[in-house]
């Protein structure tokens, strides 16, 4: 298996906290978790082997998966499915019908196609597009609680869970934390953050990447206690063909890299996997209706940054950034 290995967090951090933090490449991301003065290598051995665990049942990218086994098998029969991912599928298809579409679990051959991310990105032509797009839909995702199987009614089609499996495992880390009694922590998996209880009785100060910089430059810093914050933007993940910048987030409208003037979408809630869902929804989307579905649900809010250099945030999430970096502006 793909990993670094256990090693200090702090390496990778150019130290600010105490070295307890841990690191390794799990998930196709450095997942980073920091559980400060309460550390110990069994309760980080316990955290990550749940990774690993998530990772072998959820990756598009790791052979022999839950996940790689319902694929081979669209079109042609139903397969068993572990109680976790039957419910990050149910969650990805609530999230699906809420945004109509505009997140859609079963883009894995859109992805495919693109290979953004991978070492042979390319732009596809419009008949690709046409053809491939015609096998992206939620609808035909069928999943049977009861006989614990998932099925996708098509040759062809394929579950990606790359925008909703990091939000899952974030709540779970939280969840082995809270049964370890452990009062504070940030589980950061490739930006996908949990920012579990608080520091020592006071918020935690959490920074928004600046989405025009490399990574680690931010424009802002959010507050919070107890909340996840994931970010969906051009940044990410994208490939460069030809000088054109072409991002991961596809639209299942057109087929293409989403644009519709946003650099990126900031989510904050207090379940993670709603967070991640929600943010390449709402990125996907678009700030009218990507907001209109945010204002819909209850303890969800947004940040949206535009490629003007503008900032929108919903009330709460404005009352817990402070904008850092003058090129950028709030109204
Ligand atoms: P990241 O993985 O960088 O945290 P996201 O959570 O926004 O970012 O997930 C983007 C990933 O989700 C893509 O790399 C791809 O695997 C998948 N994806 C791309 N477009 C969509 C879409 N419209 N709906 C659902 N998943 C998508
Ligand atoms: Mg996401």
């Amino acid at each position: 298996m793909l990993s670094w290995g256990f090693f200090p967090v702090c390496l990778l951090l150019a130290c600010t906290e105490p070295p307890q933090g841990q690191a390794e490449l799990v998930l196709g991301t450095i997942c980073r978790i920091n559980l400060y003065e309460q550390g110990s290598p069994e309760i980080y051995q316990t955290l990550f082997s749940r990774l690993r665990e998530i990772e072998l049942t959820m990756s598009v990218t790791k052979a022999d998966t839950t996940v790689d086994r319902i694929n081979k098998n669209a079109g042609i029969r139903p397969v068993p499915v572990p109680p976790d991912l039957m419910e990050v599928l149910e969650q990805a298809l609530k999230y699906a019908a809420l945004s109509e579409g505009a997140f859609d679990p079963t883009i894995g051959p859109l992805v495919q196609l693109w290979a953004i991310g991978s070492e042979h990105p390319r732009i596809p032509d419009a008949f690709e597009i046409e053809e491939t797009l015609s096998l992206v839909n939620w609808r035909d995702l069928v999943i049977d609680r009861k006989a614990a199987t998932a099925f996708l009614r098509r040759s062809g089609m394929a579950l990606d869970l790359g925008a909703i499996a990091k939000g899952y495992a974030a709540d779970e880390m939280a969840e082995i934390l809270q049964n370890a009694g452990i009062p504070g922590a940030v589980i950061d998996l490739g930006g996908n953050i949990f920012a579990y209880g608080t520091k020592q009785g006071e918020p935690w100060r959490i920074g928004i990447q600046n989405p025009l910089s490399t990574r680690g430059a931010y424009l802002g810093i959010l507050e919070v206690q107890h909340k996840s914050i994931v970010t969906s933007g051009v940044y990410e993940r994208y490939a460069e063909i030809e000088g054109k910048r072409y991002h991961h987030i596809l639209s299942t409208q057109n087929g293409y890299p989403v644009s519709h003037g946003l650099l990126s979408v900031t989510i904050i809630a207090d379940r993670s996997l709603d967070a991640d869902a929600l943010s390449t929804a709402a990125f996907a989307l678009g700030y009218e209706k990507g907001r209109a579905l945010v204002e819909s649900l209850d303890q969800v809010e947004a940040i949206f940054i535009f490629e003007d250099m503008r900032i929108r945030c919903t009330p709460a999430a404005l009352d817990w950034f402070t904008l850092r970096d003058s090129q950028f502006s709030l109204p």
